[in-house]
C-alpha cells in the first residue's frame, strides 16, 4: 500500500459513495423534472408522500421544507402558544427546543438516560411538574430518537397520556428505525424527521417530512405547509409558512428511499463490527432488545480518565474523523439558558455532553476502512 492510500482520511459521512451508487436513477429522476417543470407540488411530492406512508404504516404523511419546519408546523397546527410549555430533552440538536420558542411557548429541559442518551421518563414527569409549578400549562412533549435509536416510546406515551400532553416525535436523525418492531412515525400524535443530506435518509439539499395517523391534523398541516390558506385559495384562514419541499428533492428522495433498507442493514452491520471491537475499552452504544437503530451517529463515550481533544487528535493523525455531538446540552447554550430545567437539574446531559464522541459511520465504510477506525481507537485509549 502507498503512502497516499495509507494517509487518506476516513470518510464521516460519504454522501459521495451513495451518489456513485444511484447514478443515472438519480441523473433520470432530476431530469423528468427538468421536462415537467413543476417545480412546486409536482407529481413526484404526492408519490413521494405515498411511498414514505408505505414504508412507516403512518396514514398520512405531509413532506416539508426541514426538519425544524416539520416540527414547527406541528406546534402551529396544534395552537401552541404563549403560557404553554412543551418538554424537551436537553441533549439534543438545537432545533428540538428552538422550535418551541419560535412558536411563543416555552421550552422545559428534562434529562436523558445515560444508556439510549434519550429522554428519561422519570425526568419528563419532573419536567412537567416543574412547567406547573411555574404557572405554564404543560401541552406536549417532544421525544426525540436520538443518534438513529428510537426513544422509550411506550414509557413516554404512558407519562403524555396521564398527563393530558400530546406527543411531537423528533425522528430527525431516526426515519427508518423500529420500536418494538414497528416503524417510526407511527408514534405519538405526530413525527417529525429530516432529509437534511446528513442524515440518514437524506436529499440534495434540505427537505423533511410530517407523519401522523390523526387526517384532522394532515389537513391543518398542508394548510400551515402554504401560509395557512383555507378552502378558496386567497383566504388564508390561519398563519402558515413557505414550508414546502421541491419537486426536485421528492424526485431524488424517491430514488433513494428504494434502497434505504439496504443500507440501514450496512450501517447495523458497521455498528455491530465497532461494537464487537471495541465495547471492552470504551462505553459502545447499545440498543434495547427488540429495536433497530438506523445508526445516523455511532456515538462511543470515552473513559473518565481520556481526554476527549487528546483523543480527537490521535484518532485525526491517523486519518480517522471525529466529531462531537453535542459538546453543549441545550440549557448550556446562550440562547436557551434562561429557560427552565426540570427540578433536580440534568446531570446526565451535563455528563454527556463531555464525554461523548462520534466516530466515522456510514452504509459505504468497507472492512478495511472499519479496522482502521477500530484500530485508532484502540491505540488512543492503550
Ligand atoms: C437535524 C435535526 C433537526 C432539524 O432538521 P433540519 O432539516 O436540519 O431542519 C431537528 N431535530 C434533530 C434532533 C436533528 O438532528
Amino acid at each position: 500500500m502507498n503512502q497516499h492510500l495509507r494517509t487518506d482520511p476516513v470518510a464521516f459521512i460519504d454522501v459521495a459513495a451513495q451518489r456513485r451508487r444511484l447514478g443515472a436513477k438519480i441523473d433520470d429522476a432530476v431530469a423528468r423534472v427538468l421536462a415537467h417543470c413543476q417545480f412546486i407540488n409536482g407529481p413526484e411530492v404526492t408519490q413521494l408522500e405515498a411511498d414514505l406512508a408505505a414504508f412507516c404504516g403512518a396514514k398520512h404523511v405531509v413532506a416539508c421544507a426541514s426538519g425544524t419546519d416539520a416540527l414547527l408546523m406541528v406546534l402551529m397546527a396544534q395552537g401552541i402558544g404563549p403560557g404553554d410549555a412543551v418538554i424537551c430533552p436537553s441533549f439534543t440538536f438545537c432545533a428540538t427546543g428552538e422550535v418551541v420558542a419560535l412558536a411563543g411557548a416555552t421550552p422545559v429541559f428534562a434529562d436523558v438516560d445515560e444508556a439510549t442518551f434519550n429522554i428519561s421518563a422519570a425526568s419528563l414527569k419532573q419536567a412537567i411538574a416543574t412547567a406547573r409549578r411555574l404557572g405554564l400549562r404543560a401541552k406536549a412533549v417532544i421525544p426525540v430518537d436520538l443518534f438513529g435509536q428510537s426513544a422509550d416510546h411506550d414509557a413516554i406515551a404512558e407519562v403524555a397520556d396521564a398527563e393530558g400532553l400530546f406527543v411531537l416525535d423528533d425522528a430527525a436523525q431516526s426515519f427508518g428505525a423500529t420500536y418494538k418492531g414497528r416503524r417510526l412515525g407511527t408514534f405519538g400524535l405526530a413525527t417529525a424527521t429530516s432529509f437534511f443530506p446528513a442524515k440518514p435518509l437524506g436529499c440534495f439539499g434540505d427537505g423533511g417530512a410530517i407523519f401522523t395517523d390523526d387526517a384532522d391534523l394532515a389537513e391543518r398541516l398542508r394548510s400551515v405547509r402554504v401560509h395557512g390558506q383555507g378552502s378558496e385559495k386567497y383566504d388564508n384562514v390561519r398563519l402558515g409558512l413557505t414550508g414546502r419541499l421541491d419537486t426536485m428533492q421528492a424526485a431524488i428522495l424517491i430514488e433513494k428511499l428504494k434502497i434505504f433498507d439496504d443500507e440501514i442493514a450496512a450501517r447495523n452491520r458497521v455498528a455491530s463490527r465497532y461494537f464487537d471491537a471495541l465495547h471492552n475499552i470504551v462505553t459502545a452504544p447499545r440498543v434495547a432488545d427488540g429495536n433497530v437503530s438506523v445508526w445516523a451517529q455511532y456515538t462511543i463515550r470515552l473513559p473518565q480518565d481520556i481526554d476527549r481533544d487528546a483523543f480527537a487528535a490521535a484518532l485525526k493523525a491517523q486519518g480517522v474523523p471525529t466529531a462531537i455531538y453535542y459538546p453543549k446540552s441545550m440549557h448550556q447554550q446562550t440562547a436557551y439558558k434562561h429557560f427552565p430545567v426540570a427540578d433536580g437539574g440534568l446531570p446526565v446531559s451535563e455528563r454527556l455532553s463531555q464525554d461523548v464522541i462520534s466516530l466515522p459511520m456510514h452504509a459505504y465504510l468497507d472492512e478495511a476502512a472499519q479496522d482502521r477506525v477500530i484500530a485508532a481507537v484502540r491505540d488512543a485509549v492503550a
